[in-house]
C-alpha cells in the first residue's frame, strides 16, 4: 500500500466504533520521503473538523518544535495511533487501537523512516508497549530493526512550561541525531534496548 492507499482506505474506514462519532477521519500527513514520523494519540476537535492531524493547539507546540529545530512539517511526516476522534477525546481503548493499527504499520513501511518519535503515553504504550516517559524520553531506542525516540505529547506541554522546554530540547535532539547520522549507525551507542 503506498501513502495515498492508505489515505483512501483510513477516510472510508469503518473497521471500529469511532467511525459513528467522527466528522473526518484522519489519516497522517507530511513528506512521503521523511526522515521522522511522529506519532501523537488521536485526532482532537480541530483535527476531526479538518481532517488534518496536528492542526489545533497541540499542533501549534509540534510546529514551534519543529521549526527551532530547524524542521517545518513539510520535512517529515506525522499521524496518530488512531485515526478517528474519541468521543470528548477519551483515550481510545484497546479494540480501537488495535483495529487501527495496521493503517499505522502500513505507513511506517510507506516511509520507511529513520527514525519514529513517539509523542506521550498512549502512542508509547501501543508503539512500544511501555509508557514511562520520565525515565526513557529524549534517548533513540532500538526495537526490531527500528529506531525510536521517546518524548512528551505536545498537549502536555500546553500549560507547562517546564515540560515545553524539555519537549523542544527533545525535538532539537531528535534533529540534531539525524543531522550526525548517528541514527544509521548500527552499532548505536545510544541503543537503550541492546538489539543492535
Ligand atoms: N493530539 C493528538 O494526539 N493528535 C492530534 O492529531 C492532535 C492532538
Ligand atoms: Fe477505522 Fe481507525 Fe477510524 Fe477505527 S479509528 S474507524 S479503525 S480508521
Amino acid at each position: 500500500m503506498d501513502l495515498n492507499d492508505i489515505r483512501r482506505a483510513v477516510t472510508a474506514c469503518t473497521k471500529c466504533g469511532l467511525c459513528r462519532t467522527r466528522t473526518n477521519a484522519v489519516p497522517g500527513k507530511g513528506n512521503p520521503n521523511a526522515k521522522i514520523i511522529f506519532i501523537g494519540e488521536a485526532p482532537g476537535r480541530t483535527e476531526d473538523e479538518r481532517g488534518e492531524p496536528f492542526v489545533g493547539s497541540a499542533g501549534k507546540r509540534l510546529d514551534d518544535a519543529l521549526k527551532k529545530a530547524g524542521m517545518s512539517r513539510e520535512d517529515v511526516y506525522i499521524t496518530n495511533v488512531v485515526k478517528c476522534r474519541p468521543p470528548e477525546n477519551r483515550v481510545p481503548t484497546d479494540d480501537e487501537r488495535a483495529m487501527c493499527r495496521n493503517y499505522l504499520e502500513a505507513e511506517i513501511a510507506a516511509i520507511d523512516p529513520e527514525v519514529i518519535c513517539v509523542m506521550g503515553n498512549t502512542a508509547s504504550g501501543s508503539v512500544l508497549g511501555q509508557s514511562n516517559i520520565t525515565s526513557n524520553r529524549g534517548k533513540i531506542i532500538e526495537r526490531d530493526g527500528r529506531k525510536y525516540f521517546l518524548t512528551f505529547h505536545p498537549a502536555a506541554t500546553i500549560y507547562n512550561r517546564e515540560l515545553l522546554r524539555t519537549f523542544e530540547d527533545d525535538i532539537a535532539r531528535l534533529a540534531g541525531f539525524l543531522v550526525k547520522g548517528l541514527v544509521r549507525k548500527k552499532q548505536s551507542t545510544l541503543s537503550e534496548f541492546g538489539r543492535e
